[in-house]
């Protein structure tokens, strides 16, 4: 299935749960995407130029980031800027953002995505690899939301992070991930309430992925699992739909959304 086919799928999916999306406003939209070099992070760069947005991306290495950000130009972006970081450093997410707004005088879009690497497998009591983690999948999201947050509530921007739902129920094998998602839940979902009694401009979406065809993640489930893995790039659209109609929770694939009692 093509581009065309997922956008009209995606739409279809926002249609009847969202207001609808207006590929317009993302022209010149200044954004910010973390782990843009890989997997979902990178499909997002694609669409947000293929849109005509001014992107800024992330990640650690700094040649794949060069070719995302070259690709990202010639698929039609404004602008297509990176920058190398490890959200592990302490003083790298707000120098990310620091180096964002400054490139693009402003944010519209902040989109923290990035994750570090972690092992499939029964806990060992690997504490510092939880510490590590939680750095990079979580401090790393909560340094960089509030650094962007003036910008942001200037621009009535958005606050998109990418979450999972391994944030939502508890499984096997996932320990220090599941974690790193339950705390972003727990966080960012309380931050919506107090944007919401300050009267804040800035929306949040909290998007919450099944089982997505990222080779990362192919590579772990591989002889595990036969659970069906979505395509990135339909994931990516989904989640850019999501910030872009300000919508709370996006959960993809639609079905595991949770039933309402
Ligand atoms: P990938 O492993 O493909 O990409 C991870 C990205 O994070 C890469 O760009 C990587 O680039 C970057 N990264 C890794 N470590 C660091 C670090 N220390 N500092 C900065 N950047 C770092 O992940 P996916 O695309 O599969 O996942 C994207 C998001 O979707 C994540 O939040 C994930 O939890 C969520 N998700 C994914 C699912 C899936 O099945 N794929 C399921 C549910 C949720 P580099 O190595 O260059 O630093």
């Amino acid at each position: 299935k093509g581009l065309i086919g997922s956008i009209l799928v995606a739409y279809l999916a926002m249609k009847w749960t969202a207001p609808s999306f207006d590929p317009e406003s993302l022209k010149g939209a200044r954004v910010l995407v973390t782990g843009a070099s890989s997997g979902i992070g990178e499909q997002m760069a694609y669409h947000y130029a293929r849109f005509g947005a001014q992107i800024v991306i992330t990640a650690r290495r700094e040649k794949v980031l060069q070719q995302v950000a070259e690709r990202c130009l010639s698929l039609g972006a404004q602008k297509a800027l990176h920058i190398a970081a490890d959200m592990a450093i302490e003083s790298d997410p707000e120098r990310v953002v620091d180096f964002a707004l400054e490139k693009l005088g402003g944010l519209d879009y902040l989109i923290l995505n990035h994750i570090g690497p972690t092992t499939f497998g029964m806990w060992e009591g690997d504490v510092e690899h939880t510490r590590w983690l939680m750095k990079v999948n979580f401090f790393s999201y909560i340094q960089m939301a509030w650094r962007a947050l003036p910008s942001l509530e200037q621009s009535k921007g958005s606050l998109v992070v990418v979450s999972s739902l391994l944030g939502k129920m508890t499984n096997p094998f996932t320990l220090p991930y599941s974690s790193t998602k339950f705390a972003l839940n727990g966080f960012f979902g309380s931050l919506y309430h107090e944007l919401a009694m300050k009267k804040s401009n800035v929306s949040i979406s909290i998007c919450s992925l099944g089982l997505i065809d990222t080779d990362s993640a192919m590579e772990k489930v591989r002889g595990v699992t036969n659970v069906p893995a979505y395509p990135a790039t339909e994931a990516a659209l989904n989640i850019i739909i999501a910030g872009a109609t300000r919508q709370l929770d996006l959960y993809y694939p639609w079905f595991t959304q949770p039933e309402d009692n």
